[in-house]
This record gives structure tokens, sequence and C-alpha cells, in this order.
């Protein structure tokens, strides 16, 4: 039977439907501009179709009822002399009836959801990243041809076309094997994706994990060559088992083009009660959080959606590469849809369970080879301990701290521990250079210090408190706990030093430390966090708002300082006891330029008397 007739596509659908009230006029301006900024999405819209198409057929062959696609493929062919984009498969095909219902009426509702999605959420970014089928082809189109045959016996090839206004024409076409031939009469603005380059670079980001061999033609003077762009048999589909660790990291370089070793992976596979694979990554992290950039990728059917979708991905977890297929994710749907849903709330759920399960497993079976990828993970599994509440109930077991002495410890091991020592106080080191002094105090008595000088520790060390009520982190230049014995006869001496700095910030007290520098200088512990905290969130230094309370500690095990205690005031004393004071600091915290300068010149005085 020959069809060819005109049809407004209104009044074919009042035909067929009854009643409709989708002004169609409207559809293709709105779906034109808005679709703008995403223009390259009609390419996976109308790639996966066909790949689609393909799978239909194959279904229906695996139940007997056709011959299965001998050599499946979708072929894209750019044509620079015509301005024609082709699309082409060798899958189910299409009836005029099918042509009918699918296309036609698919673009009736497709427009009235698109509507109301527009009206509800505005630019709310979901036009942007899910396309509209068929339809988006008009984005880039300034009319678009159909050539079809259906895989039913005897069926009737088709030749539709519509220039994207309301009218559509379809005649009996000329097609002779299965299947569909979408030809693209690019606009004016999309002419580029006739270039190889622009093609090659699309079909790079939605293709290259469609099942199907995708064919990239160039033109070469009369002839087109074809070349596959596709990677049919991704990794996260073969079986955990079934994979090497080499495969593993060619399949890190190869999509993520990242040449530094992945420090290890995670193999998701789950079957209920949704469907999901993928393959996440460690990258090695850097000590920045700012600058360190993951990818999460995510597919629908091996068809890439979107990278970093926060709603299916914790963010945490972004600092982390890899793939995550999701099967039971609708290609088509908006951001409030996936806020609101309850399978990607779970599929978040479950992807923060697998990940804190491994590291877990890891701890427990692997404890040196855990050390070892501490450095690299430990700021990704701290941050993700304060981001996500659950994930810290996981993983806190697994949470390690490395000593001055390179050994890794729990915070349990080191409490218990520091039982003996000096009861559920933590005693951190930020800056191994700056805190030289009183490391080697400590280490000199034997008392046990851990390294936390990333930029993500002085909110960590908060949460740990928040966490495990009753432990208290002290930075080691804060407090010298059972350091310091008690020692008497020092008060006056106190007092001079007191007067001499007249400063209500700085207290001065004596005891014996085991060592023979003359005097320390401590900074309360709360106050320095409070000038850190400040800086961390709002970049600014708040020493005026938060002045640092100090406390100058002498020696009373040092030579010096009992000599000095034993010396008369005069005019050397008082030199000696600035220069005590200024060494103290300098261990502290660099000097002020005028202070700086003032020690440099007393320092000359002092050698130019000894060398009286
Ligand atoms: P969706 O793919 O989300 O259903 P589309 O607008 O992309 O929406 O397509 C509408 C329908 O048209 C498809 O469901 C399919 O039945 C039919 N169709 C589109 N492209 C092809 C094709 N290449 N081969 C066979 N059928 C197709």
């Amino acid at each position: 039977m020959l069809i060819c007739y005109t049809v407004r596509k209104d009044d074919f659908n009042m035909q067929q439907k009854g009643n409709l009230s989708v002004n169609t006029e409207n559809l293709m301006p709105i779906i034109k501009k808005w679709l703008y900024s995403d223009r390259d999405i009609f390419l996976r819209e109308l790639v996966s179709n066909a790949c689609d198409a393909i799978s239909k057929l194959n279904k229906i062959a695996s139940l007997g009822q056709a011959e299965a696609v001998e050599k499946p493929e979708v072929r894209i062919t750019p044509d620079p002399k015509s301005n024609t984009l082709t699309i082409e498969d060798n899958g189910i095909g299409m009836t005029a009836e099918e042509i009918m219902k699918y296309i036609n009426q698919v673009a009736f509702s497709g427009a009235a959801e698109f509507i109301e999605k527009y009206e509800k959420s505005g630019t709310d970014g979901i036009i942007g990243h899910f396309g509209l089928g068929f339809y988006s082809a008009f984005m880039v189109s300034d009319s678009v041809e159909i050539d079809t045959l259906s895989y039913l016996d005897g069926a009737t090839p088709v030749h539709w076309e519509s220039d994207g206004t309301v009218e559509f024409s379809m005649q009996d076409g000329t097609r002779d094997t299965h299947g569909t031939t979408i030809t693209l009469h690019l606009n004016e603005e999309s002419l580029d994706f006739l270039t190889d380059a622009e093609l090659g670079k699309v079909l790079n980001k939605y293709c290259f994990f469609l099942p199907y061999p995708v064919l990239l033609g160039t033109v070469k003077e009369e002839n087109c060559e074809y070349r596959q762009i596709n990677d049919t048999t991704p990794l996260w589909n073969k079986s955990p088992s079934q994979c090497t660790d080499e495969e593993y990291r060619d399949f890190y370089r190869k999509v993520f083009l990242d040449y530094n070793e992945p420090l290890f992976w995670i193999h998701l596979n789950v079957e209920y009660p949704f469907r999901l694979k993928g393959i996440l990554y460690f990258p090695k992290l850097t000590q920045n959080i700012d600058t360190m950039q993951g990818q999460i990728k995510l597919y629908n059917n091996q068809v890439f959606v979107a990278d970093n979708i926060k709603e299916i991905i914790p963010e945490f977890l972004m600092l982390l590469k890899g793939v995550i297929d999701c099967l039971d994710m609708p290609l088509n749907v908006s951001r409030s849809f996936l806020q609101n849903d309850r399978t990607v709330k779970s599929i978040s759920n479950h992807i923060t369970k697998k990940v804190a399960d491994r590291i877990c497993a890891m701890f427990a079976d692997d404890r040196d080879k855990y050390n070892e990828y501490w450095n690299d993970i430990g700021l990704f599994i701290k941050y993700g301990c304060m981001k996500d509440d659950k994930f810290y109930d996981r993983t806190k077991d697994c949470l390690i701290f490395r000593t001055m002495q390179d050994e890794y410890l729990t915070l349990p091991d080191y409490l218990d521990y520091a039982k003996q020592k000096h009861e559920n106080k933590v005693y951190y080191v930020t800056n191994e250079i700056q805190q030289a002094q009183y490391i080697r105090l400590f280490n000199d008595n034997d008392i046990k210090c851990v390294l936390l000088d990333g930029v993500i520790d002085p909110p960590f060390v908060n949460f740990m408190e928040t966490k495990n009520q009753g432990v208290r982190f002290m930075r080691i230049d804060s407090d010298l706990g059972s350091l310091l014995g008690e020692s008497i006869g020092y008060d006056g001496l106190c007092g001079e030093f007191t007067a001499m700095l007249d400063d209500k910030n700085t207290t001065v007290k004596a005891g014996s430390l085991a060592s023979n520098m003359p005097a320390l200088l401590l900074l309360d512990e709360d106050n320095r966090r409070m000038q850190d905290m400040s800086r961390y969130y709002s970049g600014l230094n708040m020493q005026e708002m938060f002045p640092g309370k100090y406390t100058l500690t002498l020696n009373t095990d040092s030579e010096l300082v009992k000599n000095l205690n034993a010396m008369a005031p005069c005019e050397d004393k008082t030199l000696i006891m600035r220069q005590i004071y200024d060494l103290a600091s300098l261990a502290n915290v660099p000097l002020t330029p005028d202070r700086m300068s003032e020690f440099l010149q007393r320092s000359t005085i002092v050698l130019n008397k000894l060398a009286k």
C-alpha cells in the first residue's frame, strides 16, 4: 500500500487520540532554544536509538521470531557536499504505522512533558544534560529524513521527512535492507558536526562504550572510509573474577587519560534491588583538596549520561575516578527527579557502603599495604567521614595516625598507649620543621606524637573530638602535660620576665623539662584553632581578632635559667632574658621583621661580650 500524504501533526494526532491540547507550534522553537547549550546531545540520542533498534531485533531473534543481526553496526557519515549527516543502523526498522505512533506521538507527549518540566524547574539544567530523544535532531537540522524498513516479512520501506515545523510528509521509501537511516540536513550553525574532529570528540564522549560497533566515516575523495570509535565490551561488564590487574589499569588509562597508576579499585556489580555496574578507582591523591579533580562518569546502559552527578555519587566520592553504569536510571531524567527518587538514594548509599567495605577489607587483610596507601587515601577517608556520618560509622576503626616514629596507629591504639603517659590526649605535629624543637623534646621523653599536616586536618581534629567525647587533640607546642615537672623558687624570675614582656597575652611560668633548652613558648590550643579555622574557612588571618595566648615556660633544668635565677637584676640580665624569649619564639613562629632585626643586633652584642 502506498502511503503518500502531507499531514499537520496536530490533525493527525487529534484523529488518533480524540483530543489534544499541546500547542505543537511551540515545540520546535523551545527545543532549539533550550537544548542549544548542549547541542551535541542529538548524536547521543540518535546513536543510542540506533543501538536500541539493533538490541530490539536481537531480542526478537532470541525468541526465534526473526533472524539475528549478523553484523550489527551503526554508521555515521558526514557529507560536506550536501551538508548532511546520516546515522544508519541495521536494526529493527519501522513500519509506517510505527513511525506514526512512535515518532509523531512521542513528539507530542515529549512536548507536554518538556513544557511541564520547563515550567516547574526553569533553567534547572534538565535540558542541557538530558535529551529529548529523536526530536533533539532538530537542534542542529533544518530538516530531517527517516528512511526505514521494518524487519517484518513483506514490510514496505518508508520515507519520512519534516522540516521541524508542524508538518511532515511520509511516503514509500527505497531502503531494501532492514534498519533505519536518519539524514540530518544540518543548519548553518551546526556545520561543525561535519568535521571529523568534532564528530570524533562527541562520539568519544557519549558513545565510547555503546554495545554495537559505531563506525565513523571520513570522506576521502569519492569514498568514505569507516573506523570504529567504540569499545563494545567495557570492562565493568566483565565479572570481577575474570578481570586482571593489567586490564583494570589499562581501562583506567584509556578512560581517564591519567598515566599515573591508580592505587586500587572497586568493581561494583549489583543485581538487586537495582542493576548497577561500575569500577571506582582511587587515584593517587594530593594533600590539597582544591587541586584534586576526580571524575565519575555515569552511564545508562553503556550510553554516557553525564559527569559527576552529585545526586547519585556522594560528593566526597567525587575525589575518585570511575565509571558507573546504572541500568535502572532513565536517560531522560531531570535533576529534581534524581533528588527525590528513592532508587537514586539507595544507589548512592550502596556506592558509599561498597567503598567503605573495600577500605575496611584492606585494613583488615593487608595492614602493611593499607599503611602504605594511607598518605594517599587518608585525605579522602577523612573527608568522607566528615561529609557522611554513615561512612564515618563504617570506616571509623580504619582511621589511622602516623606517628613521628613512622608507626601507624588507630585512635584506640594511641589512647591505649597514652593512658600510661598522658590521659586521653593526642599530641600532634602540623609542621615538622617549624615544630622541630618540640618534636625533639617529645622524642627525648619518649612520648609519641602523630603527624597531622594536611589541609583537612584542622577541621578533622575538631571532628574527631566531637565524635570521641573526652579525647583531646593537643598540638605539640600547646601543652607539655606530664613533661613539665614542678619547680619552686622561680617566682621572682617569672615576675621579672612578665614585667619585661609587658604583654597581657603572654604568661610566664617555670618548671623542669628534661632538656637543656632554656625556655619554650606554648600557644593555647583553643585559641590557635580559632585562628586556624577562620583562616581555613575565610582565608583571613584573624591574628588581630583572636590574638595568640602564649605561655613562656622557663626550664628550671637548664643551667642558663638556674644561673639567671641567681643573678641580680642588671642590664646584662635583661639582655639574656630578651635573648631567651626570642630564641623560644623563634622555635615557634617566624619573628616579625622588627623583632628579627633586634634579635640579630642583640646576638652581636652577646658575641662581643664573649670576645672581650
Ligand atoms: P525514546 O528513544 O526515548 O523512546 P525517541 O524520540 O528517541 O524516544 O524515539 C521514539 C521511538 O522511535 C523509539 O522508542 C523507537 O520506537 C523509535 N525509533 C527511534 N529511532 C529508531 C531507530 N533508529 N530504529 C527504530 N526505531 C526507532
